[in-house]
């Protein structure tokens, strides 16, 4: 377990800490001590976020180093949070939360730590000699931009530091909170590369509530690409993960690639759903009580495996590839590594690609495994 040995009380000193004047959440009061977290401050609630319990913590250190052996295609990773309130039925990263004792549903949803001295502690980071100022990769676990952000507002030190340091980094994210931040973004990105990617897999926000149904609507997605754009951010769409009978017909391929491309996406990358231990059981629940009719085929596609049948990703891969070329859409491998166009590997989507975490988790070490969105 990453965290240990360390709880809390419902203590007049939290009572305090939580209503001093000038932090975050002045209004938060106590929650009950649940959590064997190491270096926790305080666990709290407040009414803005109904049902979500914050636990604060200070982390000794903020990067996080992707083992060498990894396929990833990059080495150091930052996320301020663990746990995500967009509460993604499919979310790889469910599994991380029962390393701290929390189970992989409804707490991983609603019971998020947060690294409160994050910003402190990147400062330290960042000026050690040792610091070869490689590419950091952001939301590759959980969403730096969830809602949490709008209290906590850690990003815009994050990105002061990696830009101040000189260090390139890219985002990934599904929050439209991230605009908040688009004039600090685009003052780093005349110091440092800067790659921006917004996950967007579906178009239909009946089926976005359901089966995302913490993030912000599509068409908020959309409008976000294109503020990117306009702020000249070019912009790369993760459009994963395509759902097998759900978003994989042609109408919700075209749909969903058509208006990628009126938005501005400068490229997509795009691929089936993958069900690893502990979004699998999730998922299956959720199935079951959505589309019970497709629970037999999901189990006859992916068997008990992570990956879908390899029948079903190369047919994927070739309708994606047709979709992606009749809307002009390029790769958007480049924007997560910040490498131009001509450095990105040709390959359909559908095949195992750059960015492609659930490829790569075995040779990741838990908990922070990166996580596509
Ligand atoms: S897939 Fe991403 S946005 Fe969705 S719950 Fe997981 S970390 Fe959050």
């Amino acid at each position: 377990m990453r965290w240990d040995g360390q709880t809390i009380a419902a203590d007049a000193a939290a009572v305090e800490a939580a209503r001093s004047p000038g932090r975050a959440g002045a209004d938060a009061v106590p929650a009950p001590a649940l959590l064997p977290l190491a270096g926790l401050q305080r666990s709290v609630r407040t009414p803005e976020f109904a049902g979500i319990t914050f636990h604060e913590v200070h982390a000794k250190s903020l990067l996080n180093h992707v083992p060498a052996t990894s396929a990833m295609p990059f080495a150091w990773t930052i996320n301020p949070y663990r746990g995500c309130s967009h509460a993604c039925v499919y979310c790889f990263a469910r599994k991380t939360h029962t390393y701290l004792d929390l189970d992989a549903g409804p707490d991983f949803d609603s019971q998020l730590v947060v690294k409160v001295n994050a910003v402190e502690v990147l400062h330290a980071e960042v000026r050690r000699r040792s610091w070869a100022r490689p590419h950091v990769a952001l939301g590759t676990n959980t969403d730096p931009y969830q809602r949490a952000e709008g209290r906590y507002r850690l990003m815009p030190g994050i990105i002061r530091e990696l830009a101040g340091s000189g260090t390139p980094f890219s985002i990934l994210t599904k929050g439209t909170l991230l605009a908040r931040d688009l004039p600090l973004l685009t003052a780093a990105a005349t110091d440092v590369p800067v790659g921006v990617g917004i996950s967007l897999a579906m178009v239909d926000p009946a089926l976005q509530r359901r089966v995302e149904p913490g993030t912000p609507t599509p068409a908020a997605r959309l409008d976000l690409i294109r503020r990117l754009g306009d702020a000249g951010l070019p912009c790369g769409v993760m459009a994963m993960p395509i759902l097998p009978w759900l978003t994989d017909t042609d109408e919700a391929l075209d749909t969903l690639f058509g208006a990628l491309a009126a938005a501005g996406a400068s490229g997509v990358t795009a691929g089936a759903l993958h069900l690893r231990p502990g979004a699998r059981e999730w998922w299956f629940s959720w199935l079951a009580a959505e589309h019970p009719q497709l629970v037999g085929r999901y189990r006859r596609l992916y068997g008990n495996g992570t990956y879908a049948s390899k029948d079903y990703t190369t047919w994927l891969a070739g309708r994606l590839r047709y979709f992606r070329r009749r809307h002009g859409l390029g790769s958007s491998a480049r924007f997560f590594r910040n490498e131009p166009e001509s450095a990105v590997a040709a390959g359909a989507d559908g095949d195992r690609r750059p960015h492609d975490a659930a490829s790569a988790s075995s040779a990741l070490s838990a908990p922070e495994q990166p996580v596509l969105f």
